[in-house]
C-alpha cells in the first residue's frame, strides 16, 4: 500500500463526497461538482463583510470564506480580528444563511470556532503543525487543507492522514500553488497536482487561484484550468475596493470581476458535467 493509507484510492474506491448540512439545502463537495467558495481574504469589518457577504448570495456562492486569524510574514502586517470577529461571521450566517469557511491557527481556538463554522480551513504554513492536524482529527467537522508552501503531494496526502486516522473523514484538498524559483508570481500553481490527487486518493480537490497566482489578473484564467483538469471547485478572493484591502488585495477581484470568472467558471464545469453549486 501507499505510505498515506485511508487517503489513498487502494483504501477506498469511491470518491468522498463532503456534505455541508448548515445552508438551506445541503452542499455536496466533491467529484462531479463544482463548489464556489468566495469570500476576503480577512474579515475586515462587520459593514463590508455584510456587505460583500450579500452580493455574494446574491452571485448565487453558498460558502463564505474569511480570515479571523491571518497567518502573516510580518507581524506588524493586519494579524486579523480574531476572536472578537467570530460574531460578525455568526450575524452574516444568520442573515444570509451561507456557510462559513474561516482559518484556525492554534488549537486553543477550536472551542470558540467549532460551534459556529462550517468548514475549519489548515493553511499551508500549518500543514505540517501535527499537532493542530491531530486536533481537528477528533472533530466531525470538514477540515480543508492547504498545501504546504514547499510540500510534495505525499507529504501534503500524509498531512491529511493525519486528520483521518485521527477519525475525522471529512477533508478537502486545496492546491494553492507552491513556491519555485520563479518570482514574478506569488506562488506557481500546480494544476497536475489536481489529476495525479484524483487518481491517488478519493478525497475532494479544490483550487486556490488567488494565493497561487497573487494577481487578480491570473485568477479566473487559473480558475478554469483546475476545473478543467478536474477540480471540484475554486475558492477565490474578492474585496469591494482591493486598493485599500488590509491583505491580499492584488490579488481580490471586484466583485465584477468575480461575476464575470463565475460565468466562465459555470461554463468549464458545464463542460467537464459538473454540477455548480
Ligand atoms: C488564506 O486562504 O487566507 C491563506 C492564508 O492561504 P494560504 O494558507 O494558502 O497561504
Ligand atoms: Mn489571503
Amino acid at each position: 500500500m501507499k505510505p498515506f493509507k485511508l487517503a489513498s484510492r487502494e483504501y477506498r474506491k469511491q470518491d468522498t463526497i463532503i456534505e455541508i448540512n448548515t445552508g438551506d439545502k445541503p452542499i455536496l463537495i466533491g467529484e462531479g461538482y463544482c463548489t464556489v467558495i468566495a469570500g476576503p481574504c480577512a474579515v475586515e469589518s462587520r459593514e463590508s463583510y455584510i456587505d460583500i457577504a450579500c452580493f455574494l448570495k446574491s452571485a448565487g456562492v453558498r460558502i463564505l470564506r474569511g480570515g479571523l486569524f491571518k497567518p502573516r510574514t510580518s507581524p506588524y502586517s493586519f494579524r486579523g480580528l480574531g476572536v472578537q470577529g467570530v460574531d460578525i461571521m455568526l450575524e452574516v450566517r444568520q442573515l444570509t444563511g451561507l456557510s462559513l469557511v474561516t482559518e484556525v491557527m492554534d488549537a486553543r481556538d477550536l472551542d470558540v470556532l467549532y460551534d459556529h463554522i462550517d468548514i475549519l480551513q489548515i493553511g499551508s504554513r500549518n500543514m505540517q503543525n501535527f499537532s493542530l492536524l491531530e486536533e481537528v482529527g477528533k472533530l466531525d467537522k470538514p477540515v480543508l487543507l492547504k498545501r504546504g508552501l514547499s510540500a510534495t503531494i505525499e507529504e501534503w496526502l500524509l498531512a491529511a492522514e493525519y486528520i483521518l486516522s485521527g477519525g475525522n473523514q471529512k477533508v478537502i484538498l486545496c492546491e494553492r500553488g507552491i513556491r519555485t524559483f520563479e518570482p514574478y508570481t506569488r506562488n506557481t500553481i500546480d494544476i497536475g497536482a489536481i489529476p495525479l490527487i484524483k487518481q491517488l486518493s478519493h478525497l475532494p480537490i479544490i483550487a486556490d487561484p488567488s494565493h497561487a497566482t497573487g494577481k487578480w489578473q491570473m485568477v479566473t484564467p487559473v480558475a478554469k484550468a483546475a476545473v478543467a483538469a478536474g477540480a471540484d471547485g475554486v475558492m477565490i478572493e474578492v474585496h469591494q475596493e482591493p486598493d485599500r484591502a488590509l491583505s491580499d488585495g492584488k490579488q481580490s477581484l471586484t466583485p465584477e470581476n468575480f461575476l464575470d470568472m463565475y460565468e466562465q467558471v459555470a461554463k468549464v464545469a458545464a463542460l467537464n458535467g459538473k454540477v455548480l453549486n
